[in-house]
């Protein structure tokens, strides 16, 4: 059991105010921003205890946008991407808007629909001095990038490597066409005159299946 200051009660659960929706120690909430106009806070509830007048803080450790991070949104950031920081902090229980759910990596990747409650999280992250664990990631495709979950890409028949459409010189449409679908190293290797040879590296250039 964690350690209790005077006055002060751990509590194992906290109900959001105006719903039926139970926090618990460990769950993953959306947090009232003080400037409105910004998206909520995401935050994993790490301890929640009520004073002896009975109001509930939750002591949270902050998971960070790409964009609050130091080195700010990179490519290959998802639109739902979070780092989990070593960031934490105490806040009032009645900021707590909503539960959400922060999935790993692989499970993110294997679901059917992305709801606005859905995220994911592959890296952590020190706040103070804006490192990332891990700190190396494996690369896809001609451009050589880590997976962006928000991206399609294909995989070669020949290598097995992922491509994004874009980097070969064609259309997703054209890509799911090619079944099977070989990259142009593989499709020269197997065949010098196909007319696919030809690819053009765009990595500034990115295909965006979901929009926020
Ligand atoms: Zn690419
Ligand atoms: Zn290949």
């Amino acid at each position: 059991m964690a350690k209790t200051k005077p006055g002060k009660k751990d509590l194992d659960s906290y109900s959001i105010k105006g719903t039926n929706k139970v926090v618990r120690v460990g769950d993953c909430v959306l947090m009232r921003p003080s400037d409105s106009d910004k998206p909520p806070y995401v935050a994993k509830v790490d301890r929640i205890e009520a004073d002896h007048r009975n109001n509930v803080k939750v002591r949270v450790q902050w998971y960070y946008r790409p964009e609050e991070s130091v080195g700010g949104r990179r490519q290959f950031h998802g639109a739902k991407e979070l780092f989990l920081s070593d960031h934490y902090d105490f806040q009032s229980a009645h900021t707590i808007e909503r539960k959400c759910i922060v999935h790993s990596f692989k499970n993110y990747t294997k679901l059917e629909n992305v709801g606005p409650e859905d995220y994911f999280c592959r890296f952590d992250y020190k706040a103070a001095t804006g490192g990332f664990t891990p700190d190396r990631v494996a690369v896809y495709c001609k451009c050589e990038m880590p997976y962006n979950p928000d991206d399609l890409m294909v995989q070669c028949e020949g290598c097995k490597d992922w491509f994004h459409p874009i980097c070969m010189g064609m259309t997703i449409e054209e890509a799911k066409k090619l079944d099977p679908f070989l990259c142009s190293d593989c499709s020269s290797e197997d065949d010098a005159k196909r007319p696919l040879n030809s690819f053009h590296v765009e990595p500034k250039v990115e295909l965006k299946r979901r929009k926020r």
